[in-house]
């Protein structure tokens, strides 16, 4: 069925690739984004599975190219950790993460009483984010509390922010919470029970509580993350060719193909 924009009130838009090439605005399509929030058009969300960041860095970043943008804009998998969290009750958490994503989720999880630090007598989960401060300590540290609980019968749970493999850099791709995953495996069989984050349609419940799936579509450049949440979700999904898929990736796909395909994301509307 060919994509109907007329049907469409939300769009989940990935930022690299899609709205910015690293720090530099895709003009077009922030543009597009810019007008049709101003005029009430559409509803826009802004998806990252990138959990070395706060949510207020986004919106810095976002509302720093003009885009108008309030937090509950902002999908990230540290809103679905924290829903786990309080979800499990977990009063005690091992949160592998920087110091700045700590005392964010410290701040949010406030009223639950949650303490965030390593603790092996009192730790009921360990939450590996994408730590740009990662430490052989901190390593260790998971590895012994999932060691020490097993050899006494018990267990303990064991999350991860999202599942990627690496991180775009200027220079080629650079170790994220995939690889980390991968070692610590490696090291004594840990795998966690839960991977949120993109293509886990989990991030996604915030605009579907509020929208049809026939209403919503997912805007990326990557087929494996953001059409994957899109195909998981069972909404449409607009596969922009300004980041990573080229014209050839899509002519080689071999799945279902994208609802639509564009060069940037403004030209969905001509
Ligand atoms: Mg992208």
């Amino acid at each position: 069925m060919a994509f109907d924009i007329t049907k469409k009130k939300a769009f989940v838009c990935d930022l690299d690739g899609t709205l910015f090439m690293g720090a530099v605005p895709i003009k077009p399509a922030v543009d597009f984004v810019i007008d049709s929030t101003l005029s009430g058009r559409f509803s826009f969300y802004f998806l990252t599975n990138n959990t070395s960041k706060c949510p207020e860095e986004y919106i810095a970043k976002i509302s720093g190219a003009g885009i108008p943008v309030k937090p509950e804009q902002i999908l990230t998998p540290l809103i679905t950790l924290e829903e786990y969290i309080r979800e499990k009750g977990c009063k005690s958490v091992y949160l592998i993460s920087s110091g700045k994503v700590k005392a964010h989720m410290a701040a949010r999880l406030a009223d639950a009483a949650v303490r965030l630090d390593y603790d092996p007598e009192a730790n009921e989960l360990i939450a590996l984010a994408y730590d740009k401060e990662l430490t052989y300590e901190k390593l260790a540290r998971a590895t012994t509390l999932w060691n020490v609980r097993m050899a006494s019968g018990k267990t303990i749970d064991f999350v991860a922010t999202h599942p990627d493999n690496c991180c775009p850099s200027e220079l080629g791709p650079i170790p994220d919470v995939g690889g980390m995953l991968k070692l610590l495996e490696t090291t004594n069989g840990m795998r966690p029970s839960h991977v949120f984050g993109k293509p886990s349609p989990t991030l996604l419940a915030p605009v579907l509580a509020k929208f049809k799936p026939s209403e919503i579509a997912v805007v990326g450049d990557r087929l494996y993350t953001d059409k994957a949440i899109a195909d998981n979700a069972g909404i449409d999904f607009i596969c922009v060719l300004s980041g990573e898929t080229t014209p050839e990736d899509l002519a080689k796909y071999q799945g279902a193909p994208p609802a639509i395909a564009v060069e940037t994301f403004n030209m969905i509307d001509k």
